[in-house]
């Protein structure tokens, strides 16, 4: 177990931890997630609103990777920009959906979607891109966001394939933020408005159309 102080905007004292098993020590794997740990916790309290636990602690498991309030667990066996990348999405999800309510049972795509898009802005911050996400072929891309076999993005996860749950909670909502934040509202103006809807909405239960709203009563 380790663990670091992180550093909130009020000045809070919050502590990263890690709890892993011997097998899982080594600079490229798990002797780096407080590191990880306390960089996603301060970015995501740094640009949106600040970490409200008195700690965050990530746990070495045998599941992929699994977020609950102020704790998650991690594969043991991840790597390197893997573990990075977990850390940071399950982390990321104590913003949606632990401080921004949505339901995630109705509205995959405000809790998997959101969070992967501030796992993107994360992951480009982090130790000056060590881990940023590679440029997006959107020509390729194109044909999975107008793929007509997949269903609706609104669609409830209970009713639609599972193997298209990936793209549909995650890469497809995540990937249509994107574009709105840097090819149509520009930086500035996007992350004015998902601030808003993020300080606006915390700890409460927004739905679609709460978040629609907001976004346009501060973009407009
Ligand atoms: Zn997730």
């Amino acid at each position: 177990m380790d663990a670091a102080r992180i550093n909130l905007p009020s000045g809070k004292p919050t502590l990263a931890m890690s709890v892993y098993p011997v097998e899982s020590v080594g600079q490229d794997a798990w002797t780096r997630s407080t590191e990880y740990t306390k960089a996603s916790i301060e970015h995501y309290s740094e640009k949106w609103l600040e970490y409200p636990y008195p700690a965050a602690i990530n746990v070495a498991g045998n599941e992929g990777g699994m977020e609950y309030p102020g704790i998650v667990f991690c594969n043991y066996e991840s790597k390197a920009a893997s573990l990075w990348g977990v850390t940071d999405h399950e982390f990321g999800h104590i913003w949606f959906p632990m401080i921004v309510g949505s339901n995630e049972r109705l509205h995959a795509w405000m809790d998997e979607g959101f969070n992967t898009f501030i796992n993107s802005l994360s992951s480009a911050a982090f130790n000056d891109g060590e881990y940023k996400d590679p440029e997006r072929n959107m020509h390729r891309f194109s044909s999975v966001l107008v793929n007509n076999n997949l269903e609706p993005v609104y669609t409830s996860p209970d009713n639609l394939k599972e193997r298209n749950l990936g793209i549909l909670a995650y890469y497809k909502p995540g990937a249509g933020l994107s574009l709105l934040r840097e090819h149509i509202l520009g930086p500035e103006r996007f992350d004015e408005a998902f601030k808003a809807y993020i300080n606006r909405w915390a700890y409460k239960h927004p739905t679609p159309d709460d978040f629609y709203r907001t976004i346009e009563n501060v973009v407009w």
